[in-house]
């Protein structure tokens, strides 16, 4: 039998060690294994399994909050039935996150609504469960700090910020538009993760719009050739997901809605 004097020897010893759910389990642990009669091996293996996925868990928790979401949604939360695309298929392959070890970029592309942030952030959550660094950020806010970096003086700095996480999300481009250095600075940072680490971009403009979105067809020419050569298009139709509501109750038709 553990004596309270060696358990609280032990719960210390679990403290120094930084095993903080092996602190918080072991009395009830203990007390199974008399009852149950473990033997040295499974009491142990319980007490391990338990801080390994302990730590696991707060490990995910902590990347999570570190890729800055816009919200935290999952890929298993998306509806399929009601959008006719994407192809589920195609998602879920994407899930296995095999296109980040090939340096793949995704680009998710569909009017407004239509769901191409939440499967952005689903994809987001698989990557960080499967142990990559991700980072979250809008074409419009990435912009902003790189062109805040060029007149401080601190671009490489600024740069390295979008560079380093091994999966960056680019959400909404296309919905402001971006001028001569903006375009600039994005076709800088799509050349360095350049094969090196994959992005996921979402648009609500199809490529041949590209050229107007980024104010130069030369620039969105030599963007899109990266992107693309390792690239796969998720493009998503239907009407907007916001508006379901709306269009069920009657109040709004669906070609209105998405128009
Ligand atoms: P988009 O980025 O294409 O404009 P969002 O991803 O922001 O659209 O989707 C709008 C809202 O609708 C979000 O709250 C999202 O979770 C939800 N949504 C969109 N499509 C679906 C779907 N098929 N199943 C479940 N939720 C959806
Ligand atoms: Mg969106």
């Amino acid at each position: 039998m553990t004596t309270p004097a060696q358990l609280e020897r032990l719960q210390e010893h679990c403290q120094h060690l930084r095993l903080f759910k092996s602190r918080e389990r072991l009395e009830a642990l203990l007390q199974d294994a008399t009852t149950t009669e473990a033997t040295y091996g499974d009491f142990l293996e319980a007490v391990l399994t338990e801080e390994v996925s302990s730590k696991a868990e707060k490990n995910v928790t902590m990347r999570t909050h570190l890729a800055r979401f816009p919200f935290v949604k999952t890929l298993e939360a998306f509806d399929w039935s009601y959008q006719p695309a994407p192809d589920k298929k195609q998602v879920q392959g994407l899930a296995t996150c095999r296109f980040i070890e090939t340096g793949e970029n995704v680009i998710l592309l569909g009017p407004p609504g239509v769901g191409k942030t939440h499967l952005a952030v689903g994809l987001g959550l698989k990557a960080i469960q499967h142990g990559y660094r991700v980072l979250f950020t809008t074409a419009a806010a990435m912009l902003a700090t790189l062109t805040k970096g060029l007149s401080e003086n601190r671009l490489e700095e600024k740069l390295k910020l979008y560079t380093v996480p091994r999966l960056l999300l680019i959400d909404e481009i296309g919905y402001l538009p971006i001028d001569r250095q903006g375009a600039n600075l994005f076709f800088q940072l799509i050349s360095r993760r350049y094969e090196r680490g994959p992005v996921i971009l979402t648009s609500n403009q199809s490529f041949t719009n590209w050229g107007e979105v980024f104010g130069d067809r030369v620039i969105a020419t030599a963007i899109l050739d990266r992107l693309l050569h390792h690239g796969i298009t998720v493009t998503i139709r239907g009407d907007s997901y916001r508006l379901k509501e709306k269009i069920k109750a009657g109040l709004l038709k669906g070609a209105e809605a998405t128009s």
